[in-house]
């Protein structure tokens, strides 16, 4: 029986040792979660929102299997605390690609999408002084998702079926597919993946890996105090804001940062964002908590961690060298194309065993 070792305890090497059990034997894989994994890792920041449509075609069809797959599975919905609060993507202008997408997400998802222009959006009351010629993607089944809870009942189930769960950092992956653990012995493997996110990188530095282009990014929300409630989850292309409704009322809002190559855990929120983010959201959405330009409240909880991207976007298996594969670059969308990444993922890796 071939040994494959994934390095990685967030929701890409977690959901990916889960599918490599349904096609081989659990005891075959190692998963190494780091030390412990529930550090201040992506999985664990993740705003969840979880939706079919994205303008980019692969990740769309990767998001719609995903939703697709969560829709017809309770049990998937439960470990994953799905919330179905409806989703808007809002756009620019409506292009021949993105009609076809959303024809595409119809069939995989039916009854569930719509297109609006802004002023029959405008409209339904969510959203104010929408640029003239924008058009929003609406799903009616779609929401958010805990990948942090996702992550930790798949652990268990993971131990269930035997998989070895080992709480220990990986000092060093070698080229013949060597797994060196802090303080353990090393252990060798068929096929190693390294799906350590924003970790990765560095990593396979360590014994001259090459990286295939993957690079870090921090992303930025804040947690406001109270929220409007109306538009459900959402991504407003023209301003950058993104947003959903979070636990006791509260609101999760969040623009795009442009602070590239940060070292993982070291994320530190900028006050400037947190103003600009709460200014966004009071002219689009209306929503702002009290206290003035910026709303610097005390109530306002301002969010930054550290996320592995790639030029794709995707979240798929990279080859490396033989035997060694990388599983990250989720790039700040994962939470929602896991499903259908890992299984793709694990088939081609079952693929190469036999
Ligand atoms: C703030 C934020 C908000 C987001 N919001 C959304 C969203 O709304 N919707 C969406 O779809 N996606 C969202 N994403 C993206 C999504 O959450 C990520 O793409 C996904 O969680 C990445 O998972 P991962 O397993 O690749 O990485 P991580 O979750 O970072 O996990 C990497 C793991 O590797 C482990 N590790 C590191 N080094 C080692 C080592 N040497 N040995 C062993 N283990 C190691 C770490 O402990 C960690 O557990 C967001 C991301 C962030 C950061």
């Amino acid at each position: 029986m071939p040994r494959i070792a994934v390095v990685g305890g967030g929701i890409a090497g977690v959901t990916l040792a889960w599918r490599l059990c349904e096609s081989i034997r659990g005891t075959a894989v190692h998963l190494y979660t780091g030390e412990p994994y529930r550090r201040a890792d992506a999985s664990a920041a993740s705003g969840g929102l979880t939706r079919a449509f994205e303008p980019d075609p692969d990740l769309c069809m990767e998001a719609a299997a995903s939703l697709a797959e969560l829709q017809s599975d309770p049990v998937l919905q439960a470990w994953a605390s799905y919330r179905e609060t409806g989703s808007v993507y809002l756009m620019p202008a409506l292009g021949r690609d993105t009609a076809e997408l959303v024809d595409a997400v119809r069939s995989r998802i039916p009854g569930s999408v719509e297109l609006l222009d802004a002023g029959r959006l405008t409209a339904r009351g969510a959203f104010r002084d929408l640029p003239e010629g924008s058009v929003a993607v609406v799903e009616r089944r779609a929401g958010y998702v805990s990948p942090n809870a996702l992550r930790d009942k798949l652990l268990v189930e993971l131990a269930r079926s035997g998989v070895f769960v080992v709480d220990g950092r990986i000092e060093t992956v070698t080229r013949e597919g060597e797994v060196h653990p802090v303080g353990g012995p090393p252990a060798r493997f068929d096929v190693v993946v390294v799906a350590a996110g924003a970790w990765t990188r560095t990593l396979l530095a360590r014994t001259g890996l090459p990286d295939g282009g993957l690079r870090t990014k921090t992303i930025q929300y804040v947690l406001t105090p109270s929220g409007p409630g109306g538009p459900g989850a959402f991504v407003d292309e023209t301003t950058g804001l993104y947003g959903r409704p979070y636990a006791d009322g509260r609101m999760l809002l969040g623009l795009p940062t442009d602070r590239w190559d940060v070292p993982p855990g070291a994320a530190v929120a900028d006050p400037a964002l947190t103003t600009r983010i709460l200014d966004t959201a009071r002219a689009r959405i209306g929503h702002g908590p009290p206290g003035g330009k910026g709303g610097g409240g005390a109530e306002v909880t301002a969010v930054a961690a550290v996320e592995c991207y790639h030029a794709t976007g995707a979240l798929s298996l990279r080859p490396l060298a033989q035997g060694i594969y990388t599983f990250t670059g989720g790039s700040g969308g994962a939470g929602k194309t896991v499903l259908a990444a890992s299984r793709t993922a694990a088939r081609s890796l079952v693929r190469t065993l036999r």
